[in-house]
């Protein structure tokens, strides 16, 4: 048989290896636009100098050997109403079984946009912001996010959370925090609630501890080259951080795949893409049934994924159980020295104040983790 998985990334590496792990024999075929992983997580450490860029982004070669992978590099453009032909820039590919896990994208409408710097391009704006501050000997920095208000789970708050303490850390190890202004800005009047009940407060006393200004509840409307433009008012600033709302890959569009009111690809909880056969999606591309606080994250990615590589097993044996995705949100939230732990599920939320050993597991845990693909 045949499968197809479509990105290399944290939902298609699991996806890859929990294919292979139920099925020795399947042809895994894997199409991308190249042979790397990108470590996103850990790109909050590039301003302090902490990580280079070389070393969060995986060379695959060995990995798709050991899996026996056959990688077609090359864009995804469309798929066959049926699934059963994935259309690309080299030519169509025909596939048995297919698991999306081609992430997301970032909403980039806002007018002015260019003039932020928006950390979701990974490594290129990591390294801007590194030289950006680099070369900053005193000014404002804001920090926010967005969301899209078609699907309120279509956000990437946390990562922004850890640039802004990050930031704030690494200008006082340098002796030259009274020299800057920090400011986080925000539509919603209590961010990060998604994170659990209480994180709200808790942000609001780490920001006044750490004296960083907040301007809140204000929908953001635009930028310019110094200016973050808000309904409630502009903040001059800069250096602006800020990460977008996402949606759905672009080649959606080229597609009879059914979509979510955010634009990503609308599934089942077992991770099927509603009303298809064999079709699965897993990580930032998919919208799942659950509840409102499903996060966009690596982790959630992993378990989406070897959720849809189980149950497109079960599809071919035609035997076992199938399963449903165990929505969780995990994350230690980092300010480069400390770190704040955060588990949510079903059954509640576990929220640990930041302490030194959480940073030092969250640097354990990158190692440990990338080890299977290195
Ligand atoms: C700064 C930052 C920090 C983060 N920190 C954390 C954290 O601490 N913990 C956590 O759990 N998550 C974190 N995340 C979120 C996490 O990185 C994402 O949720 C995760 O990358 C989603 O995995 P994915 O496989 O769905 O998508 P991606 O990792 O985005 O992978 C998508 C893959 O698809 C490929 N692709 C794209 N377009 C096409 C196409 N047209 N055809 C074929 N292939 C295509 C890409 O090249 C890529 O290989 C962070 C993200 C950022 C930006």
């Amino acid at each position: 048989m045949k499968i197809c998985i479509l990105g290399t990334g944290f939902a298609a590496l699991t996806a890859i290896k929990e294919t292979r792990k139920r099925l020795p024999n399947a042809q895994i075929q894997v199409i991308g636009p190249c042979k790397e992983l990108i470590y996103y997580p850990s790109l909050i450490w590039m301003p302090s100098g902490l990580r280079q860029a070389d070393d969060l982004r995986i060379d695959l070669h060995n990995f798709f050997n050991r899996q026996r992978v056959e990688f077609i590099q090359a864009s995804v453009t469309g798929l066959s109403a049926d699934g059963r032909s994935v259309q690309t820039d080299q030519g169509e590919f025909d596939n048995e079984g297919l698991i999306i896990a081609s992430g997301g994208r970032f909403i980039k409408k806002l007018p002015g946009i260019e003039h932020a710097i928006t950390p979701c391009e990974g490594i290129p704006a990591a390294q801007h912001i590194t030289d950006r501050l680099k070369g900053m000997d005193s000014g404002t920095i804001a920090i926010g996010f967005g969301g899209n208000p078609n699907e309120p789970a279509a956000m990437r708050g946390g990562p922004m959370f850890e640039f802004l303490f990050g930031i704030d850390t690494l200008l006082r190890q340098q002796g030259r925090r009274d020299k800057f202004k920090l400011v986080f800005f925000n539509p919603a009047s209590e961010p990060g609630k998604r994170l659990g009940d209480k994180f709200p407060e808790k942000l609001k006393v780490m920001l006044a501890k750490k004296g960083i200004e907040s301007h809140l509840g204000h929908k953001v409307v635009g930028f310019e080259a110094n200016k973050v433009k808000t309904e409630g008012g502009e903040l001059d600033a800069d250096l602006i951080l800020f990460m977008p709302g996402m949606t759905g890959p672009a080649w959606l569009d080229n597609t009879a795949l059914p979509k979510s009111a955010g634009g990503m690809i609308k599934a089942d909880n077992d991770a099927r893409v509603k009303g298809m056969d064999k079709v699965y999606v897993a990580g930032d591309a998919g919208s799942f049934e659950g509840p409102a606080w499903q996060p966009k994250q690596a982790h959630a990615a992993d378990i989406q994924a070897k959720t849809a590589a189980h149950n497109l097993t079960v599809d071919f044996e035609a035997k076992g159980e199938k399963i449903q995705i165990k929505h969780e949100l995990i994350c230690i939230v980092d300010t480069l020295s400390h770190g704040m732990l955060i588990r949510r599920t079903e059954s509640g939320t576990l929220m640990l104040p930041p302490c030194r050993l959480m940073h030092y597991a969250k640097r354990f845990f990158e190692g440990w983790y990338l080890r299977q693909y290195r």
